[in-house]
């Protein structure tokens, strides 16, 4: 089969390599019908990510239909069209009993990053892929939802409800800004949505992306190289500042733009991957009584939020903004390398 492989810092290549097998009873493989690429995708090509050695081949979201299935799967069949969770869990270890999917311990050894896919096994940027614990780890598409939109499920939906909004633990009434209006940031605010917030600001550098984030449900946008911005942002919280604070980009500025604008009490949740330190002055913050959180994504909302999706609550479809057949993913590389000037949110590949 085809498959995009990384060869190590700058360098992929999209060539012929073995089909993927079975190797475990629980494994399935699945014929790749849409994928996309993510932003981690490309911090792994800059050789941010060491433990992503050459020959990987990359990728961890997309819908496919079910070619082979293990001995022990039972539940789902040859032929079934499913969305894979960018991380696969065995729903069995300690960790997946908790719906701490993202560390799951299975029993081949592996945790942590182990089981996501494109990072210490073969991902989705290929026609087929090896699927470890089947059962717990993927969701039969339902008809109403496309197989593209299936793919802004594997991810960037569940990353921004789970680690930006369930653990920001934004309620009815609060004041949310989400930094960082990329796919993530504006999957946050997607679902922020579904929790009745009065106000969702979207703060990005590039005043398009808070734009475009009002179709996503902001209600504000702020552009933060303004001057001025803090003062906007404190403006539209009656100089309280916000109740959730959500970081949606990963860069020690921004981490330390969420510090500046959360209100006493107030929650500041860490969604981006930051490759540096960050600062964090308990001396000055522990008199405002902040909670801050952070994690991986666990995949343990995927199934409510393809519910949601499927019954327009969520709007899916305005994160595609670029679509190319499989074999020209180097190009779809290309435009979504260079956002700011494509402006591609999610590129889908068919
Ligand atoms: P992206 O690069 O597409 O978007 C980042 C956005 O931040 C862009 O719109 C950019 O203009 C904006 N930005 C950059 N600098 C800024 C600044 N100084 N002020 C305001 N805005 C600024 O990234 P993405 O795909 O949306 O992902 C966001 C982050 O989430 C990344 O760090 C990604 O690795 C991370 N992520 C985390 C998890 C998790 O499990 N926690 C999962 C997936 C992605
Ligand atoms: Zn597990």
């Amino acid at each position: 089969m085809k498959a995009l492989v990384y060869k190590g810092p700058g360098e992929k290549s999209w060539e012929d390599v073995p089909d993927p097998v079975i190797q475990q009873p629980t494994d399935i493989i699945v014929k790749i019908d849409a994928t996309t690429i993510c932003g981690t995708d490309l911090h792994i090509l800059k050789g941010d990510v060491p433990a992503v050695t050459p020959g990987r081949i990359l990728g961890h979201e997309g819908v496919g239909t079910i070619t082979e299935i293990g001995a022990a799967v039972t539940t789902l069949k040859v032929g079934d069209q499913v969305i894979l969770s960018c991380i696969s869990a065995c729903g069995k270890c300690s960790y997946c009993k908790k719906g701490v999917f993202s560390h799951c311990l299975g029993d081949e050894g592996a945790s942590g990053i182990g089981w996501i896919f494109g990072h210490l096994i073969d991902g989705t940027q290929a026609e087929y892929v090896r699927v470890p614990y089947a059962e717990t780890s993927v969701y039969v598409l339902p008809k109403e939802v496309t197989p593209e939109l299936g793919c802004v499920l594997s991810d960037i939906l569940p990353t921004g409800h789970e680690i930006g909004v369930q653990y920001g633990a934004i309620k009815a009434g609060d004041v949310v800004a989400v930094v960082g209006a990329g796919p993530v940031g504006l999957a946050a605010i997607a679902t922020a949505g579904l929790y009745g917030p009065s106000r969702v600001i979207s703060i990005d550098l590039d005043a398009n992306r808070t734009e475009a984030a009002k179709k996503f449900g902001a209600t504000d946008a702020v552009v933060s190289s303004d001057a001025d911005w803090k003062q906007q942002v404190f403006a539209l919280t009656d100089g309280l500042g916000v109740d959730v604070a959500i970081e949606a980009v990963g860069i020690p500025a921004t981490w330390q733009m969420c510090l500046d604008i959360v209100r006493p009490a107030g929650h500041v949740a860490n969604v981006g991957v930051h490759g540096k330190p960050v600062e964090l002055a308990l001396q000055d913050l522990w008199i405002s009584n902040i909670t801050m959180t952070m994690g991986l994504v666990n995949t343990n909302t995927l199934g409510t939020l393809l519910k949601m999706v499927a019954q327009n609550k969520i709007p899916a479809a305005e994160f595609i903004s670029h679509r190319f057949a499989l074999g020209d993913i180097l190009e779809a590389y290309d435009v979504f390398g260079r956002a700011a000037e494509t402006k591609a949110l999610k590129v889908i590949l068919t």
